[in-house]
């Protein structure tokens, strides 16, 4: 008796009607909010309002010791002062004449519960589903919370939170390349890094001689896609958190190991400081981003800090790619042809095609203002196969026309990215088809700086040469690839590049590395093309040192295809005139 008495459920004893024999303090207490006027007499009678057909369902023929009702949730009535309170009933027919009713408190359990769903709810709306990282949101109010409390007491180093915008160098060449299951597996990968680096907390070094370096406060997520953030509380010089981006950049830089081979990729990073005079949470995070892109065109795998003229730069170039989409369609893209000559009889042996932009504003925009633009933004895919197609269009059209005194080769520059498309071969190969130039009358040139970095591009360099294209190293000299590694790349020409070139008749120095170029070029069976030749004096030189062909302002500047023509009928005319003048 005395354990019902302190039980801390409530229990009720009644007759089969409802009428009450036993109740304990528990139950009254409980119970209390459901009698109107106090009145705790009959059972069935205080829940009928709550619980219509209990009282049927208790007299059915059911049998002793069987539940009635189990966990009858009622929800009572919140007074305006009152928190909502939840109770549990079951009801049991203890034998033919005695129904027992047990009453729990269920506020605390259900608000638990809710509790735990609505921290679950938060927790995946805050995490990043891949990697189990915090997520762009969480970056957002860590970064707001910032500002705010900047403002409040004033900003200053100590109170500045640094964002570092991580974005990888070539993740998506991967994940196309590789599949996408295993570009997931990087991105955990580099989440991982992060997070051990930041648990391993980088020492900041001292704001001020005299005070300590201390370990930071770090907080990695991902931002999305391939773009990770790591903010670092209180670091607000430059030069601490130059030290960190920089601990970053090596622990990115080691190559992963994948099921396939090592995968090497590193990140380029950008960083802004969350203060109040910087804007909001977005545009910080703007701002990082922007210094990343800057990181990124200036090579990769570097960081740099943002400074507000790369705002500017960045307006001017979405200018660009926004015109180069429309020159795209409006056809103000158009190819000039440069020839190649052989250096031992000027016989023009072939011609390379460059691409221009008739600007409706800013007139002719050279390549190297927006080759790059073209590469990021994806336009270099209709870029490069428009200029393939004129150009081996243009090359047919000379061999029609001249027939075996047409420049043999058409000489076409591909870029990096176009390389890393799997689908390369085959839009050549339908170019090749459409246009009706012969395989070995196409040249490739692809820049030596990339050439021989990339297992990815050495593939395509091999399928491309495999059908019968012959391939150019343009720029020899400005890239990695030295001389020793030159046998591995299937290339038919080297090209020097013009910064040697243009140095040929006055440095020493840069005569013996054209020298040995052309040896080695050479006894590898390739041919060699200077680039650039400006002077009579750089091509006499060349000629000594048995450079097969020359290409420069000497000879002729890159032509519209028309102006090209008629050089060539010239040349030609020049050769007849010449061989008459012998037999005559
Ligand atoms: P490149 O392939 O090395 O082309 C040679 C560049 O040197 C051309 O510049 C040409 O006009 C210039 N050049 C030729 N002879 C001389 C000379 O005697 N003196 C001087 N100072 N320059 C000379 P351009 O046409 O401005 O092209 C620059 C670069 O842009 C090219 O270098 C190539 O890498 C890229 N490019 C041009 N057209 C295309 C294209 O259709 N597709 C791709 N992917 N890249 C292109
Ligand atoms: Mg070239
Ligand atoms: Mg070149």
């Amino acid at each position: 008796m005395q354990f019902l008495h302190q039980a801390p459920i409530g229990l009720v004893q009644t007759e089969m009607g409802g009428d009450i024999r036993m109740i304990n303090p528990m139950a009254i207490t409980l119970l209390m909010p459901l009698a109107p006027g106090g009145n705790l007499l009959n059972m069935l009678d205080v829940l009928e309002p709550e619980a219509p057909g209990l009282r049927e369902r208790a007299a059915a023929d059911t049998l002793p010791g069987e539940t009635v009702c189990e966990a009858l949730r009622i929800v009572l009535d919140a007074s305006p002062a009152t928190a909502v309170r939840i109770l549990g009933i079951s009801l049991v027919k203890l034998d033919r004449e005695t129904l027992m009713f047990t009453i729990t408190d269920a506020t605390f359990a259900e608000q638990q519960e809710q509790n735990r769903l609505d921290l679950r709810l938060r927790d995946i709306a805050r995490t990043d589903a891949l990697t189990a990282i915090p997520n762009r949101t969480v970056v957002q109010e860590r970064i707001a919370r910032a500002i705010e409390a900047g403002a409040q007491t004033g900003g200053g180093e100590e109170a500045a939170l640094a964002v570092i915008f991580i974005n990888s160098d070539r993740f998506n060449q991967f994940n196309v390349s590789l599949g996408h299951a295993v570009g997931d597996a990087l991105l955990q990968r580099m989440a991982e890094r992060l997070v051990r680096f930041a648990h391993a907390a980088p020492a900041v070094p001292a704001a001020h001689a005299g005070t300590a370096a201390r370990a930071a406060e770090l907080l990695v997520a991902r931002l999305g896609g391939d773009e990770f953030a790591v903010l670092v509380e209180h670091c607000g010089s430059v030069d601490r958190i130059s030290a960190i981006a920089q601990q970053l950049l090596d622990v990115l830089d080691a190559p992963y190991r994948m099921a396939g081979g090592p995968v090497h990729l590193s990140a380029s990073l950008g960083i802004a400081f969350a203060t109040p005079a910087g804007g909001d949470a977005d545009s910080v995070l703007q701002d990082a981003s922007i210094a990343m892109r800057f990181a990124k065109q200036a090579g990769g795998a570097r960081f740099s800090v943002f400074e507000p003229a790369m705002k500017e730069k960045v307006a001017r170039r979405s200018a660009i790619e926004s015109d180069l989409r429309r020159a795209l369609q409006e056809n103000e893209l158009f190819v000039v042809y440069q020839p190649i000559v052989r250096m031992d009889d000027g016989v023009c042996a072939g011609m390379e095609a460059l691409v221009r932009w008739k600007h409706p504003v800013r007139g002719i925009v050279p390549p190297i203002e927006f080759i790059d633009i073209a590469e990021e933004t994806g336009l270099i895919g209709a870029l490069g196969s428009f200029v393939l197609r004129s150009a081996c269009a243009q090359s047919v059209a000379w061999k029609r026309q001249l027939g075996a005194r047409a420049p043999r080769h058409m000489s076409v520059n591909v870029s990096r990215v176009q390389l890393t498309d799997p689908a390369l071969a085959a839009q050549v190969i339908e170019i090749l088809s459409d246009t009706g130039i012969a395989a070995g009358d196409l040249q490739l040139e692809v820049t030596e700086s990339f050439a021989a970095q990339d297992q990815e591009i050495t593939q395509r360099l091999h399928e491309l040469h495999a059908l019968g294209i012959r391939l150019a190293l343009d720029d020899f000299g400005t890239g990695y690839s030295s001389l020793a590694c030159l046998h591995q790349l299937p290339v038919h020409v080297v090209k020097i590049d013009r910064s040697f070139v243009s140095q040929v008749d006055s440095s020493s120095h840069h005569r013996v590395l054209i020298e040995a170029t052309i040896l080695v070029a050479r006894s590898l069976g390739m041919g060699t093309v200077a680039e650039g030749i400006e002077t009579e004096e750089q091509a006499s030189e060349l000629a000594r040192l048995q450079c097969d062909k020359g290409q420069g302002y000497l000879f002729a500047r890159p032509m519209p295809a028309a102006q090209a023509t008629e050089w060539l009928l010239a040349r030609v005319q020049q050769a007849d005139n010449h061989a008459e003048a012998i037999t005559a």
